[in-house]
């Protein structure tokens, strides 16, 4: 019997599919709105720079390999652009630049979901790492004790995934506030880099839903939907 293999993998279709679009909609509309320059011509490094000043927040703005990779270091208060990111004054540029001093902002503020996600980030990666030998080990020897702390490793994840929500919708809520307040981007430029943080968000919702659904399949799956034998 192949591990975890029964008809309730038929639930995960949503999830595969929303998280193909997912991945879709983030390549498109990243690649649409990398090439579209804001009138402005400020780069997201000068943005994020200029936003973090009228704010009175100290963080450093420093440049990342890679694509993608730009994240704000609460441990070390420092905001990580990438390559495309920094130098460039295009409207994903300046969207995802906001949307990370929006992460620096949720962290000087004391944002509950923020402080509670940085909390489970040990549990979730401990989790993750151990949730599937054990359920593996459980399942194949009958074990129901491992199984089951394979159940809670992997509600841990499910947890921070879920946790990861409101602390995503709340940066990309705040990133277009503050392009607006600067005014760094016209109306309708706003409207544009608003895609690309959707787009964004909702590889989070399908991760999310992925998670979810797969916690459904190991707590009910093989009830709701018996092998046959
Ligand atoms: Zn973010």
């Amino acid at each position: 019997m192949p591990f975890w293999v029964d008809w309730s993998i038929i639930l995960l279709i949503p999830a595969i599919l929303l998280s193909l679009y997912a991945q879709y909609k983030v390549k498109t509309t990243f690649s649409k709105y990398t090439r579209v320059p804001a009138r402005s011509r400020l780069a997201g490094a000068v943005v994020a720079r200029d936003i973090l000043k009228r704010k009175g927040i100290t963080v450093e703005v420093e440049r990342i390999a890679g694509v993608l990779t730009d994240h704000y270091d609460p441990g070390s208060q420092v905001l990580r652009l990438s390559e495309p990111v920094y130098n460039s004054s295009s409207l994903a540029a300046l969207g995802v630049a906001a949307h990370e001093v929006g992460h620096a902002l949720q962290h000087e503020e004391g944002y509950f979901p923020l402080n509670f996600r940085n909390r489970l980030v040990p549990v979730a990666n401990f989790g993750s790492w151990l949730a599937f030998p054990l359920l593996f080990i459980g399942l194949f020897t009958g074990i129901t004790t491992m199984v089951k702390f394979g159940a809670f490793a992997f509600i841990a994840v499910v947890l921070f995934q879920v946790v990861t929500l409101p602390v995503e919708f709340n940066a990309s809520h705040r990133a277009i506030i503050l392009l607006t307040e600067g005014g760094y981007l016209t109306q309708e430029e706003l409207g544009l880099a608003q895609q690309v943080l959707k787009a964004a968000a909702l590889s989070y919702v399908a991760a999310v839903l992925m998670g979810f659904l797969n916690l459904l399949r190991l707590l009910f799956g093989s009830r709701v939907f018996p092998r046959r034998r």
